[in-house]
């Protein structure tokens, strides 16, 4: 059985904007941040300078419990960089909150990712910035 690992360092991370930065630094310490808008209570990620639902820009971070269903993933079996380990498993994740998140899964075989299954997010740090990646609950 071949488990999902995460990253080693090496791998092309982009940099954090000004907009992301407070999602990055939450990282850092161990917290999930999304924004949520104060006018139609969307919670929302990547983050945006404006509500995608009513435009306002009444938005604020919320902490995430980091609870989340998988709602679509791959396994990526080459590389695409020589740095990546793989396999590895790019998934979009449905937080309890309301907003999807793209991460990876780690934790447990590629076989055994299913539709729905249910993750936590788990903070690792390939050097800077940590990432967020999700592990199955059970
Ligand atoms: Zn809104």
């Amino acid at each position: 059985m071949t488990l999902l690992v995460p990253q080693s360092q090496g791998i092309p991370i982009g940099e954090p904007t000004p907009l992301s930065l407070p999602f990055w630094d939450a990282c850092a310490d161990g917290v999930l941040l999304y924004l949520h808008c104060g006018v139609c209570s969307v919670a929302q990620f990547p983050p945006s300078p404006i509500c995608r639902v009513c435009g306002e820009d009444d938005l604020e971070w919320r902490k995430s419990r980091g609870l989340a269903s998988v709602y679509s993933w791959t396994v990526v079996w080459q590389p695409p960089a020589p740095s990546f380990v793989v396999p590895y498993a790019p998934a979009i994740v449905d937080f309890d909150e309301g907003f999807q998140f793209l991460t990876n899964i780690v934790g447990c075989a590629p076989e055994d990712i299913t539709l729905g299954m249910r993750v936590e997010v788990l903070f690792i740090s390939v050097g800077a910035p940590t990432l967020p990646y999700v592990v199955p609950t059970s």
